[in-house]
This record gives C-alpha cells, structure tokens and sequence, in this order.
C-alpha cells in the first residue's frame, strides 16, 4: 500500500458509499480510462469476471471456438469454459515468450478451411512483456476476428507507444493480491467502445430491466466492484508509475549481477516496448549450468526464499485434456521449453537490495557448487 488508500476508504465510510457503486468507482474508472488511454473503463470483481464479460459482450456461447495462449495463468482461459466454448490453445514465439504470430497464422487457417473461424482471440502480456501486436492485430483482422487483450499482468506496459490493453476490442486488467497494483481483488474492463462498456455495466449489475420492479430479460452477474476497494485502486493508480519503476530496477539488478554467469537468460524485451517487468523470469540452461530448475527452487526454499516455476501451458493442463493447439514451429513447443527451464525470481516493488544480494548469493553458490562437481566428474 502507499498510504493515501485510508483516505479513499475514509472517504466512502464518512459518505456511506458502502456498496458496489459510488463515488471511488466513477472515479477509479475514470483514472484508468484516462491512464490506458481507452475511451472508457469498467470497474469489475475481478480480471477474470472481465474476461467473461467480454465474450458474454461478443455473444460467445455453446459451440463457437475462441483462441487463447497457452503460456498463461488458468484465469485467461477458464471464462471460455463458463461460456461453454471451446478453447484452441496456441504458442508462443521467443522474442516475447507471447502469442506466436507463425501459429496463430496456421490456427487461423485451418480454421478457415474447416468453416469454424474462432468467435474470438485471447492475447496474454505475460509477466508484463506486451506480445507482438501489430502482427496479431493483422491477422485478426484478415479474418474479422475480435481480439480480447488478457493485460491483467502488465498494466503501465507499453508497446509503440501505446498501453497494453488498448489494442484489441477490449482489454482486462486485474487488481488480485499478487499484481502490479492491487485492490485486493479486482479487475478493470476496457475498451473504446462505450456503448459495449455500458452494456458490460448492466451485465456485471445483475441485466436489471429498466423498470421500478425487478425485471429482468438477459442473464446478468454480480460483477461490480466495491466502492471501498476502488478507492484503494485510486490511491494505487496514483503510485503505479513508481511501481514499474521499482520492477524495473528489480530485473535490472538481477541481469546485472547474472552478466558473466553462461546458462542464464532472461525474458527478452522487444524493441519499441517497454515492460512492467512484474515478476523476473529467468531460464536456465540445465547443460550449460548443470542445474535444473527445480534444484534452485529447493536450494532458495531452503533459505526461506520463495521463487515460482514459470505457468504451466494451458494445453498441459489437466483441464483441458485433449484440447487442440498450435506450436510455433511444427513439432516444437516453444512453451512446454520455457516451462521447463525457467523460474520467477523474487521481483517486489518493495524488495531491497540486501534481499537481492540474498537471492543471487543462494544461487550463486548453488551454480558455483554445480560447476564444480560437474568439473571433477569429468
Ligand atoms: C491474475 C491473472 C488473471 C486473473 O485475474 P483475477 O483478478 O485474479 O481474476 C488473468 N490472467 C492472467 C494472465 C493473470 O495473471
């Protein structure tokens, strides 16, 4: 927290705005329309209750197909079962660990062929990294296909110019504990087209009819954010900038203090973009190191430091056994590869350096401990 959120919530209690609308979410929305640069924004319980509404708005349902990475949190693609779609899982390329253009071309195409072009297309910005958008905007638009933007872990991430999320017909950002900013749990629907928004308002309010009585003639859901947790989110939009910052110099310390170390890469940055670096992935290359990935969770674990394996593809999941998907390059998945070599390093805006120091001295002594046994079995 930074502080200033008390003076949001105070604000609700001495007006009694305790209800999932009033004041701390016209204003929140306002703010993060006018900080994504979209025309407007609706506040939401959650990044995934926003990633529903969006296909419940693109009328997805029973029967259509909707494209989605693979390389992502289970919350990207869980909504396209609520709706009782189909996922088509497809792979990332490896200057953004994103959404493969090459791939998505091959899903695209074959789907055409078959007569069952997707109803729409989920693109993740992993780990704050924004995808290649220019070439997923042009292949979705060959097809007419509406992209839905999953930016829920790279708001403040910029690509050309432009704030993620703000590509696509609509974009979701997430408040949950664990991101960049939080509302302890939250999501943010956005898009330039306001009439779409509205309708998401009415959906996330229960689709009440306007009428005195309780009429109502669509489904609805009970989708709102509180008016106390949109005044936390006003305080901490109002820091964010610092946070990216933060995170910045986070993954900046770690790649300098792993420079002359061979094995070890992190995830790439594309030119004209610039990512919130919300969490540090690093891979390691278990040849190279003579280290897995799961021996170095063990050995920070050890020293009570807590790192994370990378998100396990969606298409490996137990879930979504026997879903298709599309590799990057025919036979190869790209992601199945990242997720097996590489971790998230401890990345909090308010880590100090000393944690730092602590982090890369654990493994640096485990890579060097490696080198060495590795050097006298030879
Ligand atoms: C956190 C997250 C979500 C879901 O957001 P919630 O607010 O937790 O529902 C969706 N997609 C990705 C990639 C996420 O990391």
């Amino acid at each position: 927290m930074s502080g200033k959120e008390r003076y949001y919530i105070d604000q609700a209690f001495e007006t009694n705005w305790i209800a999932p609308l009033g004041p701390n979410i016209d204003a929140f929305e306002k703010q993060m329309a006018a900080y994504t640069g979209a025309a407007d924004a609706v506040a939401v319980s959650s990044g995934t209750a926003a990633i529903h509404l969006s296909l419940q708005l693109l009328g997805i349902g029973a029967g259509d197909t909707v494209f989605c990475s693979s390389f992502t949190f289970v919350a990207s693609a869980n909504p396209i079962l609520y709706c009782g779609a189909e996922p088509v899982f497809i792979d990332s390329e490896p200057d953004t660990w994103n959404m493969s253009p090459d791939a998505l071309r091959r899903a695209l195409e074959d789907a055409n062929r078959q007569n069952n072009l997707p109803k729409a297309v989920i693109v993740v910005h992993l780990y704050g990294q924004v995808s290649k958008m220019d070439e997923l905007m042009e292949l979705c638009g060959q097809y007419d296909i509406p992209v839905i933007e999953d930016a829920a872990e790279s708001l403040g991430s910029i690509y050309k110019g432009k704030q993620s999320g703000t590509f696509g017909q609509f974009g979701i950002y997430s408040f949950n504990g664990n991101k960049i900013i939080t509302t302890s749990g939250g999501g943010m629907l956005v898009s330039d087209d306001v009439e779409l928004l509205r309708k998401a308002r009415f959906l996330a309010t229960q689709a009440r009819d306007a009428a005195a009585h309780y009429q109502h003639s669509s489904l609805g859901f009970n989708y709102r954010m509180s008016n106390l947790l949109a005044g936390v989110g006003r305080a901490q939009l109002e820091v964010l900038d610092e946070r990216v910052a933060a995170r910045r110099a986070v993954y900046e310390n770690y790649v300098g203090a792993f420079a002359d170390r061979a094995g070890i890469s992190f995830m790439p940055e594309l030119n004209e973009t610039r990512s919130n670096r919300w969490l540090t992935a690093v891979l390691i290359d278990e040849k190279e190191t003579n280290v897995t990935t799961s021996e170095l969770l063990d050995a920070l674990s050890a020293v009570n430091i807590e790192a994370r394996p990378l998100w396990k593809p969606l298409h490996l999941q137990p879930l979504f056994q026997g879903t298709r998907f599309y590799s990057h390059l025919e036979g190869i998945s790209l992601c199945e590869r990242l997720f097996q070599s590489g971790i998230c390093l401890p990345s909090g805006s308010s880590m100090t350096v000393i944690d730092q120091v602590r982090v890369v001295d654990c493994m640096n002594e485990l890579f060097d401990k490696a080198a060495i046994n590795s050097a006298q079995s030879a």
